[in-house]
């Protein structure tokens, strides 16, 4: 499966193979065990084991014995064996009222503009349009820094609806709580995430004072841009944020100004999009498939998810190409799942969401994230009463990963986390195939880079940064 599509002669042929080529992937991931996968590259065969998150290189002989294994054998046996199977790295153990490390203030629950598939139905998540209020926000950076142990890590980050259509209330509580955060002695990162339409000059010489990791919005080339994120009057958003941005680009050092791709059927064709954000400047380029809206619009299908994974791979490849050249190439998706591949990342979560991380909404409820904002799924307490330590607790039992069908024989599963909730929780999981085909790419792609001489530097070139999705699920 090393091999790139070629190029055939026309674009729905070549969409065509892209979405065969994604099929081939999705069949070879298939979990035929929850213990171990197989991968296979040029230089050879490899096992992945779930357990741990580890990942082996296999002589021929070996790897026929988890080919067979695989087939209908005894997974379990073959592991004793092999001495490669211990006390689980994960157990059913939730995580506990763990501290919290990052909140989301929907500092203004209002937008404009008025794209269809928004989760926050046009920012006001189901309500009336509203702005956070000052002691809301100043109660919830009292909650983050006072809480926090000396020497913690902390990420306080903005959201709405459009952040910037409350501004001066962001510039305020960004300055409290840099002073709090000081006085404390804790390291505390910003971030922001924003359609990019309101965006000025000044907000770019504030963003790089206090280092914003600064997420925009854009969901492709110009018309494509213009139909899935119009402004509320139905005029389209790309030139002006395109314009707005670049002093944004121009200016970024202690900032990273990240574009955010939601992926819909309408703009799926994601290389020339990568491409032209790159070449833009950004600092990297993420792509997110959109599972879930509100009406059901825009979401991807079966279908989508085969041409959506077909052009990742072919994005994938033109990272590896670039990075073997010693050339940038900030795809965002391709760094953060190598990072964790080299990790070894095994999480029993897909994200801080209800544990380390908490959305509040603008009149000071918590949730178990930005999304879950007015969702009763996700009600967490609120900044008046505290965080309500029964539901937290329930959530963090409910959710972890070992109670989730069919994430228990997913061989995937401690990369993947179990998918992110408010998808979940909402729609199922319809894109585990999707999921798994990426992961497959990954780890073979992972192992041909490790293969290269000073790969593991040059996988962190761009160094798309893990502040803006930290609480994100990082493979979706
Ligand atoms: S959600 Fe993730 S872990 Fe669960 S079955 Fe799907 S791919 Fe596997
Ligand atoms: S992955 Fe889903 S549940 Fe987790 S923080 Fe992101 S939106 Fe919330």
């Amino acid at each position: 499966m090393g091999d790139p599509v070629s190029a055939p002669a026309s674009a729905g042929e070549r969409g065509e193979a892209r979405r065969q080529e994604g099929r081939l992937f999705m069949h070879a991931s298939l979990p035929r065990s929850p213990d171990a996968h197989l991968v296979e590259t040029e230089a050879g065969g490899h096992v992945f084991l779930p357990d741990g998150s580890r990942l082996f290189d296999a002589a021929e002989r070996l790897y026929q014995r988890f080919a067979t294994a695989l087939d209908g054998g005894d997974v379990g046996a073959l592991l004793d064996q092999l001495g490669v199977r211990g006390a689980p790295a994960i157990d059913d153990v939730p995580l506990t009222a763990p501290p919290v490390h990052a909140l989301s203030l929907a500092i203004a629950q209002k937008c404009n503009l008025g794209c269809t598939y928004c989760y926050a139905q046009q920012g006001e998540f189901g309500g009336a349009a509203q702005n956070m209020t000052r002691q809301a926000a100043e109660q919830a950076v009292d909650l983050l820094v006072n809480g926090a142990a000396p020497g913690a890590r902390l990420n306080l980050a903005f959201l709405g609806g459009e952040p910037l259509a409350n501004r001066a209330l962001l510039q305020e509580t960004t300055r409290r709580a840099r002073t709090l955060a000081d006085q404390r002695g804790v390291t505390l990162g910003f971030s922001i995430t924003t359609n990019g339409t309101l965006l000025t000059e000044e907000d770019a010489a504030f963003f790089e004072t206090f280092g914003f990791a600064v997420t925009v919005s854009l969901d492709g080339p110009r018309e494509v841009h213009d139909r899935l994120r119009p402004f509320k009057s139905g005029q389209g958003s790309f030139d002006r944020i395109m314009r707005n941005v670049a002093p944004l680009l121009a200016r970024q050092r202690r900032m990273q100004v990240t574009a955010r791709v939601t992926v819909t059927p309408q703009n799926l064709a994601l290389r020339a999009t990568l491409d032209q954000l790159v070449d833009a400047g950004f600092h990297s380029v993420g792509f997110s498939p959109l599972l879930r809206s509100p009406g059901g619009d825009a979401e991807l299908a079966r279908h989508d998810l085969e041409l959506m994974l077909g052009e990742m791979i072919d994005c994938g490849r033109e990272f590896e190409r670039r990075t073997r050249a010693g050339e940038p190439y900030p795809f965002a998706n391709m760094l953060n799942a190598l990072r964790e591949i080299e990790r070894g990342t095994h999480r029993p979560y897909p994200c801080g969401a209800g544990a380390g991380y908490l959305g509040v909404s603008a009149d000071g409820a918590l949730a178990a994230c930005h999304r879950f904002v007015g969702d009763p799924e996700g009600a967490m307490g609120s900044l008046q009463q505290g965080i309500d330590g029964d539901r937290r607790a329930t959530w963090l039992r409910e959710r972890h990963v070992h109670r989730q069908e069919p994430c228990q024989g997913c061989w995937a599963r401690y990369l993947c986390g179990g998918g992110c909730h408010h998808e979940v929780i909402a729609r199922g999981r319809p894109a585990c195939d999707y999921i798994r085909g990426w992961l497959h790419y990954c780890l073979g792609a992972y192992l041909r880079l490790s293969a290269t001489a000073a790969a593991p530097a040059k996988m962190s070139v761009g160094g798309a940064p893990a502040t803006a999705s930290r609480d994100e699920a990082p493979l979706g």
